[in-house]
């Protein structure tokens, strides 16, 4: 979400004649976009706005923008007095209004939420992918989660604006479009449902690739599956965060489903789609977790045996409900996170494996060491191929060699 808002504010200062420039000498103005999702984020944002003290002039615009720039906004004016501009995420539309004023000596605090999709703000972009925002916001309230605080109510953006940006994009020749909310499956503009969503966007002239991200597996439910096994540009790939394999925890989570019922979905998805990949987040030591209910994820990680994972150790959020839940032991918590992790490798390594002798159409994305080429399949799987391939193009590849947790592959002959 925050790469796709940097590009937002990206196309907002582009639009009134300002360059982004990659050297931070040549630079006028320097935004720092940040995160406020875990603890870790916040800090490093902090040290690199203090950082900044030594770009500053009085010609020189500092602004920090983002969840955090929400979340802290008095804190990082008291402690930062060489800020000029705290922007929540709803306030960018106006950011190079702000900019001239704090260049007239303004100092400008804006962080309150408000309805803003950015409808009609479309970024422009080169690469092979990208994302489309639908949705911004989210009224879930998960226990331990910040984002409805600094990110607001969840608000679906109008689907015509979304084709807009779709075609747009496919015009500047992306390939892999990714469309984006905190829980997309809640998308609802008018009578658009998510599902009736990804079968219109699915079919736009020049759509390549489609995904999605993030769902929420008590509402990712059988007609969007089906919009996938239907839909020959959506990809087969469901991010799922599961978050905890036991019951009490999802419940302390205020997550809304069970394990019964997640696993049901799972097996739901893998009986649609054989060939579907299916990724998660999880998160280990959340206050009150015993060893036990630890080891049900550990267990749910064997029986689903993800293709790829996120994995968390708990980072206290201020305000949110589980802030209010006494924290586990430090050491508990980094032991438990550094057996997910231990875990999820060797199931990474053996998905790998899985791979090898199969044909996977792999888009390519970037080019990797020694000549060979790097890019992802349509499970969002990550492939080498070993020839020099061009950012964009298209090639069937039989899987060859494994390394570490790489699939590498060759290109098939007569294709
Ligand atoms: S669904 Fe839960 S975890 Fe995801 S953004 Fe909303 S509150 Fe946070």
């Amino acid at each position: 979400m925050n790469k796709k808002d940097s590009e937002i504010i990206a196309a907002v200062l582009t639009q009134s004649g300002y360059v982004q420039v990659s050297d931070e000498d040549t630079a006028d103005v320097f935004i720092v976009n940040t995160c406020s999702v875990r603890e870790h984020a916040e800090q490093r944002a902090l040290g690199f706005i203090a950082g900044l003290k030594h770009w500053k002039h009085a010609r020189r615009v500092v602004a920090v923008v983002g969840c955090m720039a929400k979340r802290l906004a008095h804190d990082i004016a008291t402690r930062f007095p060489f800020v000029d501009i705290i922007l929540g995420p709803d306030a960018y539309r106006k950011i190079v209004t702000f900019v001239e004023d704090s260049l007239h000596g303004t100092r400008i605090l804006e962080t309150e939420l408000t309805d803003e999709t950015y409808c009609g703000i479309y970024a422009s972009s080169t690469a092979v992918t990208d994302f489309v925002s639908i949705m911004r916001g989210c009224d879930n309230y998960c226990s331990y989660c910040v984002v409805p605080y600094v990110r607001g109510h969840a608000r679906s953006r109008p689907f015509d604006d979304i084709c807009q940006e779709v075609e747009n994009l496919v015009q500047h020749g992306v390939k892999d479009i990714t469309l984006l909310g905190q829980n997309v499956n809640e998308y609802c503009h008018g009578e658009v449902s998510f599902a009736g969503l990804l079968r219109s966007v699915a079919t736009i002239p020049g759509v390549f690739r489609l995904r999605f991200l993030t769902s929420h597996p008590k509402d990712l439910n059988n007609e969007i599956i089906n919009a996938v096994k239907k839909c020959d540009t959506l990809c087969e790939w469901f991010h799922i965060p599961m978050q905890s394999g036991s019951n009490r925890i999802l419940q302390l989570m205020n997550r809304c489903y069970t394990r019964e019922r997640y696993l049901n979905l799972v097996a739901r998805i893998r009986q649609a789609i054989p060939c579907a990949t299916i990724t998660t987040d999880l998160i280990a030591g959340f206050p009150g977790e015993t060893e036990d209910e630890f080891f049900e994820t550990l267990d749910l990680m064997n029986t689903v045996r993800f293709d790829d994972a996120y994995l968390y150790r708990y980072s206290v959020r201020e305000g949110t409900k589980a802030s209010q839940y006494p924290s586990l032991p430090e050491t508990v918590v980094k032991r438990r996170l550094q057996e997910m992790i231990m875990l999820h490798g060797k199931i990474m390594v053996e998905k790998a494996h899985e791979m090898y002798g199969k044909e996977y159409e792999i888009l390519i994305e970037a080019p990797a060491k020694n000549n060979a080429s790097r890019g992802k399949t349509r499970g969002n799987k990550d492939v080498v191929v070993h020839e020099h391939l061009n950012p964009g193009s298209v090639a069937n590849v039989i899987i060859n060699d494994v390394r570490g947790r790489t699939a590498i592959g060759t290109i098939k002959k007569g294709a």
